[in-house]
């Protein structure tokens, strides 16, 4: 069996796997030094672990980001205070928090 991490907190295995419908994901563009940079391509698939899900499907960005960037500080991420990292993080889970996500059990 394979086992998948979640994509949240990156830190416990996925239980579940969202889906953002294609209209509604993201094209980031980070704002460098002296240039915009596009972002990796999103493809709108989301595994999550129980506590992450939970925050999903209570649509509570603020109490997921929060989990996210503790388990990323746990992992002594080097970025994890940086704003834009924040930003970042806000504008790929915001299509999570919105009507039309697909959820199933792995
Ligand atoms: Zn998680």
């Amino acid at each position: 069996m394979t086992v998948t991490t979640c994509d949240f907190c990156a830190f416990r295995s996925a239980t579940f796997l969202y889906t953002v419908p294609e209209e509604n994901i993201p094209l980031l563009v980070a704002e460098g030094q002296s240039s915009a940079i596009a972002l990796p391509a999103d493809d709108g698939l989301w595994a999550a672990c129980v506590i992450c899900a939970d925050f999903v499907d209570r649509r509570d960005m603020a109490g997921l980001l929060t989990h996210v960037l503790a388990s990323a500080r746990d992992r002594r991420v080097a970025f994890v205070d940086d704003p834009l990292y924040l930003g970042l993080l806000i504008g790929k889970f915001a299509p999570l928090m919105i009507e039309g996500v697909g959820k199933v059990q792995l």
